[in-house]
């Protein structure tokens, strides 16, 4: 995985509303390959992106909290889903800036912002600043980099 190495990371616990110490997961690519169904390791390892309007979170409605497919770092809150129009899941912000991390992303001829777990270093989606106020972000998701957890 790209800059990626072992240590601590501060992020944010929507359950217990705690920020909490945690160590980074750093794990060989071979055992992401036997953890993860194939369609989900080509997104969040290699960072790939699914077809537009192909994801099962493009549509979802419900209440509740995103969390990040490969460890579980919570993620985005329902309340923070929008619809773009662009057949991706997209939210106006993060459960916390803590939970993610924003890198410059130059692949693909683009110059464009990468949205990473800052957990386990994985391949979420990008961020774009043409989302609705007051953020005016949008964070374009792939739905197989999520899970979902509703909350009642
Ligand atoms: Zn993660």
């Amino acid at each position: 995985m790209r800059n990626w190495e072992a240590g601590e990371v501060k992020i944010f616990d929507y359950k217990s509303e705690t920020e909490v110490t945690v160590d980074r997961i750093v794990k060989p690519e071979e055992e992401y390959g036997k953890q993860l169904p194939a369609d989900v390791f080509r997104i969040v390892r290699e960072q790939g992106t699914e077809t537009p309007f192909s994801g099962k979170y493009v549509d979802h409605r419900q209440k509740g909290i995103y969390r990040c497919v490969v460890c579980g770092t919570d993620l985005f809150l329902s309340d923070a889903k929008f619809e773009s129009g662009t057949g991706w899941p997209s939210f106006s912000q993060p459960v916390s800036p803590l939970n993610i991390l924003e890198e410059s992303d130059m692949s693909g001829g683009m110059v464009r912002t990468e949205v990473r777990c800052a957990r386990c270093g994985s391949h979420l989606g990008h961020v774009f600043d043409d989302g609705p106020k007051p953020t005016g972000m949008r964070y374009c998701m792939n739905s197989a980099a999520l899970a979902f957890e509703g909350i009642p």
